[in-house]
């Protein structure tokens, strides 16, 4: 499942009012949808995480930093979660990759439906194991707003932040992306007045990736008006980093006696005595025997 196609365009105002992402998202969210075979629904609210996320990553302080959004809302999909590296490749999870609420009356997916209200929670594990975490309400359920509103009320940024999947007739994903715009301390008045007047351009911005643009005519667009300079681009993808090995320390620490317990419960079955672990975020399952748990 090697995927190519996705960058991250990364740049700021030249007068250091704000620093700002734009994202093509559309192949990592089709590896996704490979991973997690999602309805149409299902696909544009974990494909606006992943493609959040993967630019929220590329802002960690260093490499070996994650960061994991959660949305723990009562819609159908259940739990939604990203988890992006400093990279900002991402893998993703959907409890309910089904869920297919009846679409908005203006004929859109209706993922606020989807997610329903609850919490929307980021944990940053930076700087080899510290957690910085926060939570807000869901606003609105339709990701972008949430994750803005995030920003703002936890950790005090002003950001503008727009996130697109346009999912094709045949499911899969035709045009997705996003971009970020955060704000700096101290921001120059007139600059803040005109990205929040930009703005408006970029309410459908899985439209404009579908029209072809590319991120640097998005960046082009968010930023009209304002002198900017880009910084770099780089390469994104889905891509798992479960192993034999992590899978194996995450069922010890479930504790010797309840191993015991499930190894039984096999048993009782009548199956061999091993258990089989399959990782929720690419579906890889990976299976060990009493020798490989207890010995
Ligand atoms: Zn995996």
């Amino acid at each position: 499942m090697k995927v190519q196609g996705s960058t991250i365009l990364r740049g700021m105002t030249r007068d250091g009012s704000a620093r700002f992402l734009v994202i093509n998202s559309r192949d990592m969210i089709n590896a996704m949808r490979e991973a997690h075979a999602t309805s149409p629904t299902a696909t544009a609210a974990l494909g606006r995480t992943i493609t959040a996320a993967s630019m929220i990553g590329t802002m960690l302080p260093e490499e070996g930093d994650t960061v994991t959004i959660t949305f723990a809302g009562d819609g159908e999909a259940g739990k939604i979660i990203a988890v992006a590296d400093y990279f900002g490749n991402v893998k993703g999870y959907i409890q309910n990759p089904l869920a297919s609420p009846p679409k908005k009356p203006n004929g859109k997916l209706n993922v606020g439906a989807a997610v329903g209200a609850g919490t929307l929670s980021f944990v940053k594990c930076v700087g080899g194991g510290d957690l910085q975490t926060g939570m807000t309400e869901i606003v609105s359920g339709e990701i972008a707003e949430d994750i803005a509103t995030y920003f703002a009320l936890s950790e005090q940024i002003p950001t503008v932040l727009s996130l697109g999947v346009r999912v094709d007739k045949d499911y899969t994903c035709l045009a997705a992306g996003g971009i970020l715009i955060q704000l700096l301390p101290f921001p120059e008045e007139a600059t803040v007045d005109l990205i929040e007047r930009n703005a408006a351009a970029l309410s459908n911005i899985s439209q404009l990736f579908e029209l072809g643009m590319s991120n640097e005519d998005i960046a082009e667009l968010a930023l009209k008006d304002i002198p900017y300079d880009i910084f770099d681009t780089l390469e994104v993808e889905y891509r798992c980093d479960c192993s034999a090995d992590r899978m194996r320390k995450k069922i010890l620490s479930l504790g010797r006696k309840e191993i015991e317990n499930m190894l039984d419960e096999q048993e009782r079955e009548g199956k061999d005595r091993s258990l089989t672990a399959v990782c929720r975020f690419c579906g890889s399952e990976y299976t060990y025997s009493e020798a490989e748990l207890l010995g």
